[in-house]
């Protein structure tokens, strides 16, 4: 075990790793629960760039990140869903209102990052972090020694606790040793483009082997006027044949396009902005050590049924930033101390990410045959109707099992009747 070397005044209380909305959030927490000095590292030169996402966010989920309903960032007003089945055919679900909000990622990240330099936080971008270690002082206290690279400098940071939240690659766990074996990760791609959506408050799905096992989406970025939209999809690359290769939705999305006349034909030439990036289905196992949390696509915390993970990001960031706090305050960093963070979590989302794990696994064993089936079944104004009063983006574990167990569903058991052995 190495000894710290260097002035005691430059300890932070937490340093943050990755400026992304997770770790914006939890470096606000950790201030807002009592640290003075937090830091955060982010490797790129701004927040909120490149994006890496659909924009999709619940209004529960807006909220949770403590921005207004009229803010900037808001680029759409979501109220519904069409879902289209292999065969073409579609379901129209409707929200009680305003289901959710179609987003800049710029801008909301930008928005969160300035919450949290309001609270006090440090931010010091360009500055890629390359490994942390456990080092001890004189009187044996832990810290977190985070080893950095800034204009091509090492430099060198001491923290009494460190939160990674760099994203879903997060070499800082992994050097950790913090891995899960047989990890599922899609592959995502996106293109911001003109597009003419034919509702304007509604987003698009598509299922079915074309996507396989997940979902294509296109989200309107406005009305007709405005005439952009985010057609993207991820796919499951052990479903497509691809095991492991996390670059393997481009072709997909070319290919969905290419054999979808009625979005094709609704795609304008101009494309704006490509995205292409990995979604985590699986948490890690483990999500603290001493003097260390891990949060957010870094620890796994998306929803696996629709992939979002700035919902549950932001609320384990709340959760790692306040345990950091209680942690660092009470002079007890030890990873016995901190195991409280990820009971914690689990408490608040765990369930919902174990339930959207097999229901993963059912749909990536849904044949096109099934699908279209589904899809017709649930064209029935009853199963509509309790679509619309239970659905719920940040919850579908909710509609999904009132759905499973109603007298409405009776003639889908063949098809469900498997997901329900899978639960
Ligand atoms: C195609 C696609 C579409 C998506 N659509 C949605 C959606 O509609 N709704 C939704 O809720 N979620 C969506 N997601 C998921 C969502 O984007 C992530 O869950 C969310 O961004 C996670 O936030 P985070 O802060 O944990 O990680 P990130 O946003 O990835 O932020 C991590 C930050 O860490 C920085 N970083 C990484 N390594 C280092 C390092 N070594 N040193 C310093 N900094 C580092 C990165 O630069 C980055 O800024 C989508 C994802 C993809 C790929």
């Amino acid at each position: 075990m190495s000894r710290m070397t260097g002035e005691s005044d430059g300890i932070y209380d937490a340093v943050v790793i990755g400026g992304g909305p997770v770790g914006c959030r939890a470096a606000e927490s950790a201030c807002r629960n009592g640290l003075s000095r937090v830091l955060v590292l982010e490797e790129h030169p701004e927040t909120g760039s490149p994006v890496q996402c659909a924009g999709l966010l619940s209004v529960s989920a807006f909220r949770e990140a403590g921005l207004r309903d009229d803010d900037a960032c808001i680029l759409n007003r979501i109220s519904g869903a069409r879902v289209f089945a292999p065969s073409g055919e579609c379901l129209c679900l409707k929200g009680k209102g305003v289901m959710a909000y179609a987003v800049s990622r710029k801008l909301f990240d930008r928005k969160l990052a300035e919450n949290a330099a309001a609270a006090g936080v440090q931010f010091r971008m360009k500055t890629t972090v390359l490994k942390t270690e456990i080092v001890r002082m004189k009187d044996g206290t832990p810290l977190r020694k985070v080893t950095a690279v800034s204009a091509g400098k090492e430099t060198v940071f001491y923290a009494r606790i460190v939160i990674a939240a760099d994203g879903v690659r997060s070499t800082v766990s992994r050097r950790e040793g913090f891995a899960v074996p047989d990890r599922i990760v899609l592959a995502g791609f996106q293109n911001e483009c003109q597009f003419r959506p034919e509702f304007p408050d509604d987003v698009e799905i598509y299922i079915g082997s074309r996507v396989p096992g997940f979902f294509a989406w296109a989200v309107p970025l406005g009305d007709e006027t405005s005439g952009i939209g985010r057609i993207g999809l991820a796919v499951d690359p052990s479903a497509a044949g691809k095991d492991g290769d996390v670059t393997c939705a481009s072709a997909f999305f070319e290919k969905l396009i290419r054999e979808t006349p009625s979005l094709k034909e609704r795609i304008g030439p101009s494309a704006f902005e490509f995205v292409v990036g990995a979604i985590p289905v699986t948490p890690l196992s483990k999500t603290y050590g001493e003097a260390f949390l891990v949060a957010g696509d870094a620890a796994g915390q998306c929803k696996p049924v629709s992939g979002g993970g700035i919902y549950t990001g932001l609320k384990a960031a709340d959760i790692a930033g306040k345990c950091a706090a209680q942690a660092v305050l009470s002079g007890d960093v030890s990873e016995k101390s901190l195991k409280i963070y990820e009971s914690r979590w689990k408490a608040s989302f765990g369930k919902e990410i174990d339930f959207g794990m097999k229901f993963h696994r059912f749909r990536r064993s849904m044949t096109d045959e099934e699908m279209n089936t589904l899809i017709h079944e649930m064209n029935d104004p009853a199963l509509l109707n309790m679509i619309t009063e239970y659905g719920d983006i940040d919850h579908p574990s909710v509609l999904i099992t009132k759905l499973l167990f109603s007298k409405h569903a009776l003639k889908l058991t063949k098809i469900v009747g498997r997901l329900i052995r899978m639960l």
